[in-house]
């Protein structure tokens, strides 16, 4: 695996763009729902179940990161806190890039070992959220 910085090849998907517009209209619906004031939806998981499902909280999450209360925002979900914060810095840099036009940044050459630890390692990030999630469920 290798961190690379170089132009966008021709006929390369611009993931730069892509990912930003795409987080860019989350956000907008997102608030427009909530602007509404749209009824939320309930957890289908947490009503049959009564445990809270692997995003649970991730809405109430990412409206409390939204109003700079992060503390409690890691509360209502780790992980989604932790997306969040990811999506905030890549979408920092792919509107540098944009606009600045400079090389773009991508992980190439990965070997079959290397993509197995990244998966296990999301799989057990998942896992470890949920585990904190279930334990307090009684928030949900
Ligand atoms: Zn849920």
């Amino acid at each position: 695996m290798r961190l690379v910085c170089r132009r966008i090849l021709p006929k390369e998907l611009n993931h730069e763009l892509l990912w930003l517009g795409v987080s860019t209209a989350v956000l907008v619906a997102g608030a427009v729902f909530l602007g509404l004031g749209l009824p939320w939806l309930g957890c289908p998981f947490r009503a049959v179940t009564g445990y809270p499902c692997l995003t649970c909280g991730a809405t109430r999450c990412a409206i409390a990161f939204f109003h700079g209360n992060l503390s409690l925002a890691w509360s209502w979900n780790p992980l989604a806190f932790l997306a969040l914060c990811g999506v905030m810095l890549f979408d920092l840099y792919a509107v540098i890039v944009l606009l600045t036009r400079c090389p773009r940044l991508r992980v190439i050459e990965w070997t079959r070992a290397e993509k197995n630890v990244v998966r296990i390692a999301v799989v057990a990030l998942i896992a470890v959220n949920w585990a904190y999630l279930v334990a307090h469920r009684a928030q949900y």
